[in-house]
This record gives C-alpha cells, structure tokens and sequence, in this order.
C-alpha cells in the first residue's frame, strides 16, 4: 500500500508558495487538536511525519507530502483555536477557503472531527466551501475510542443522518488513531480517490 511511502515534500504559507497544480492531491482537515497530524501519522505508519502538537494552533502552513511522482497528501492548517490572533485567522481563512475551493488538482477533503465534538460552526464552514466544488469529502470521527461501542456508534449515525440530508457527497466514518478503529476503511476510501 503506497501510502506507506509518503515522505515530506513541501510546506506552503502564502498562496504564491503552493506547488503548481499537477498529479492529484488528497487534503486533511479539522479543527486544531481535533487529532488529523494523529491521523496523518496513522495513515502513512509514520510517526512524525505531520507534527503532533501540544499547542492547539502552531500549524499555520499546508504541507505537502509525497506519496508517488503524481501523488500527494496535504495537511491543511487546523482551525478553530480560540487563542490565535484576529489577523492570523484571516490569514488561514482566505489561504483555506481559497485552496479548496480553487485547487484543480485536489481530488478530495478527508475532514477530521473529534467524536466527541463533531460538526462545529467551522467544520460546516468547511463543509460548505469544498462542497460547492461538488468534490468528494469522507469524515473521520476520530478518538472512537474516547467513548464506548454504543456511543460512538450513536453519534456515527446521527452525524451520517445529517450529511445524508445536507451534505450527499459526504460519507463518514469511526476511527481512532490509538486502537486503529478504521484505519483500514480510512485506507480504502483514500486509495479508490488516488486511482486515476
Ligand atoms: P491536530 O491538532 O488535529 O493535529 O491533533 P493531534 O493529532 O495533534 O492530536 C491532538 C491530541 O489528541 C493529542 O494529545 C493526541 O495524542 C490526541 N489524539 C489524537 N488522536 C487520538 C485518538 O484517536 N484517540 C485518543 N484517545 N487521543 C487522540
């Protein structure tokens, strides 16, 4: 499984530092500390690859990682952290909305939720600025394993009910990055949208 041999590529701050479009791009997202580096990690069998922080908020760039000549990951800036200040918002706001919403070789958005906290005012932010592309998004509902079975299947469906009536192009899963609930689901989502 070729998601196996991401390594780092290139990290982006402004617009103007984006790699030129080419190959197909697979985008992470969520709201800081919502664990997408965890998942990032979990993902690639990595264990630093995307930067696990104890400070919500220090990822201001996009990463991109490379997983073959033509194909990529990209850790977008988590959102969200109440402390960071008004004009770094702005900053991540226009350089998130503006890539997902123009990047012709982004192919879809993997969006990172805490279970216990899912569907937030900036992740229906998200939602509906990459679903005006009319491109695939595939929700993790991740630390699965903070709740019992029961509970988190609960929500899974409730969160699936709500998409099934607001957001049809948008699928959701359980995971967790400590008991490896759905890290192989995760994986086939992401390696049917990396087929050309
Ligand atoms: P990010 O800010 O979204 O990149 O989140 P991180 O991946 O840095 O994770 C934030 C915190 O949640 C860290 O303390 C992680 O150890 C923890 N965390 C991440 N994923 C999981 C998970 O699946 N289960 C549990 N129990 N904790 C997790």
């Amino acid at each position: 499984p070729h998601l196996l041999n991401a390594t780092f590529y290139t990290s982006a701050h402004e617009r103007w530092d984006l790699p030129k479009h080419s190959g197909i791009e697979i985008a992470f997202s969520g709201r800081s500390n919502a664990g997408k580096s965890s998942v990032i990690n979990t993902l690639t069998n990595r264990n630093h690859l995307a930067f696990v922080s104890k400070t919500p908020g220090r990822t201001q760039l996009i990463n991109f990682f490379q997983l073959a000549s033509n194909q990529f990951l990209v850790d977008l800036p988590g959102y969200g952290y109440a402390k960071v200040p008004e004009h770094v918002r702005q900053h991540w706001k226009s350089l998130l909305s503006n890539y997902l919403q123009t990047r012709t070789s982004l192919r879809g958005l993997i969006l990172v939720m805490d279970i216990r906290h899912p569907l937030k005012p900036h992740d229906i932010q998200m939602l509906d600025w990459f679903s005006s592309t009319g491109k695939v998004i595939h929700i993790l509902l991740t630390k699965a394993d903070k709740l019992s079975k029961m509970r988190a299947n609960i929500t899974l469906q409730k969160v699936a009910l709500f998409l099934k009536e607001f957001y049809p192009q948008c699928s959701v899963q359980l995971f967790s990055s400590i008991t490896n609930i759905g890290v192989d689901d995760a994986m086939t989502v992401i390696t049917e949208w990396l087929r050309i």
